[in-house]
């Protein structure tokens, strides 16, 4: 989930226009990397070397300017923070005219963000941080605040309706929930959050289904908004709950420790959701069946650490179409490079799109609508019309889309470093 910086297991885009990054001359990049290090190992020594001995660092604190000197700020540098993992760090844009640039760099933490406007000066081939002016913006209220506004509003009522085939859409505005339906009882793939799912049930019904009859519940992501409401639709239903192996463990413990939760839960350290107990764990390219369908699970980690994408075959008038649930590829807000919670984001991630950009779908569905643009198609939805649901064209350009999203990210946050003995 996530369109909002804030809120990081659910944005879409969010990465900042990086000007100059791409035509430099790298060395005012080095110096911004130094005060990085500073802030990631907590170390002063970095400070010393990226700013000039003379350097400044003001803000505005209450209505007073205030600065501190090189040596005074560095030596407010007391060692690694507890939750590195979740401090990202942006170029959000470097000008470099000669032998003088700026930049705009931010430090995106769980409970503040920082903006840094730094000026940059080269003497004898060297790239110094010659003064910093910077703001800091602390995050209103815990993050289940925010989060709890974005569930909201993302899970405003929406009119079920068949996809295609066997599939119906019976989730919210922005949250996905399906429902496919077999003579041996019906798939769910996802619920939505815990409040959510009185919706999807009443969707269900409306569509003259019963929840009762849902055998399988399904997973494409681990997250609060959609599988938040597993626990109580398996104490109604007997549903059998199907997790890929990773996910299945974040479900175990309600989502604690995601290595993605910035800001969104707080700490982490508390379950974002009744945790649930997988009945069945699929590995990638197992398939799951039931009265006639069978739905290939398809690992695309990257956005959780076991995010599975769902492939079938639907039929409609005589014609067969793959259909492909994907579950969701935003990985740009997250701290993409010297992750120790999640060391090999940058490499699933790319293998997942290198995957998908293998597959085809006729019929692209997602586990947000913001994904597939369920909205302009279902008002496109009418009888008699071709069905706007069907697009062989729609996963390469998605795929492409989100890949650009991600390599973008790469380039504007702070570099991977070599693995050091401190780390
Ligand atoms: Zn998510």
């Amino acid at each position: 989930m996530n369109k909002m910086m804030m809120l990081a297991p659910i944005v879409m885009t969010g990465v900042a226009a990086t000007r100059g990054l791409a035509q430099t001359d790298d060395g005012p990049r080095t110096a911004i990397e130094l005060y990085f290090q500073a802030h990631a190992l907590g170390n002063g020594d970095y400070i010393r070397q990226a700013f000039a001995p003379e350097a400044m660092i003001s803000f505005v604190d209450g209505d007073q300017r205030k600065q501190w000197t090189r040596e005074e700020f560095a030596k407010r540098f007391n060692g690694a923070a507890a939750d590195e993992y979740r401090r990202v760090r942006r170029v959000e844009s470097l000008d470099i005219d000669g032998s003088a640039a700026s930049a705009v760099v931010t430090l995106d933490y769980p409970q503040v963000k920082f903006r840094d406007h730094l000026l940059l000066l080269k003497t004898e081939g060297q790239w110094k941080i010659v003064s910093k002016a910077f703001s800091a913006e602390r995050r209103k209220g815990d993050g289940q605040e925010a989060l709890n506004k974005v569930l909201e509003e993302w899970s405003q009522p929406f009119e079920p309706r068949r996809i295609i085939g066997n599939v119906y859409y019976v989730g919210s505005n922005l949250i996905s929930s399906f429902l496919i339906v077999t003579p041996a009882g019906h798939i769910l793939m996802d619920t939505g959050h815990k409040e959510m799912l009185p919706q999807v049930e009443a969707n269900i019904k409306k569509l003259g289904f019963q929840p009762g009859d849902v055998k399988m519940l399904l997973n494409t992501q681990a997250h609060v908004d959609h599988c938040g409401g597993f626990a109580e639709f398996k104490r109604q239903t007997g549903a059998t709950v199907v997790f890929s192996k990773l996910d299945g463990e974040m479900a175990a413990q309600g989502g604690r420790h995601d290595y993605a939760n910035v800001g969104a839960f707080a700490n982490g350290d508390e379950p974002a959701y009744e945790p649930v107990k997988a009945d069945r764990i699929v590995a990638d390219g197992e398939k799951v069946e039931l009265g006639g369908t069978s739905l290939t699970a398809n690992l695309t980690p990257g956005h959780t650490k076991g995010c599975t994408s769902w492939s079938m075959t639907a039929e409609e008038n005589g014609k067969k179409y793959d259909v492909l649930f994907l579950c969701g590829l935003t990985v740009s807000p997250y701290k993409l490079t010297n992750n120790d919670a999640y060391p090999n984001i940058v490499e699933d991630a790319r293998s997942s799109l290198r995957k998908l950009r293998a597959m085809h779908a006729d019929v692209l569905l997602a586990a947000h609508g913001f994904w597939f643009d369920l909205e302009s198609k279902a008002a496109r939805q009418t009888v008699g019309a071709p069905n706007p649901y069907v697009d062989p064209t729609e996963l390469s350009r998605h795929v492409a889309e989100m890949g650009k999203d991600l390599e973008d990210a790469l380039r504007a946050q702070e570099r991977q470093r070599p693995v050091a003995g401190s780390r």
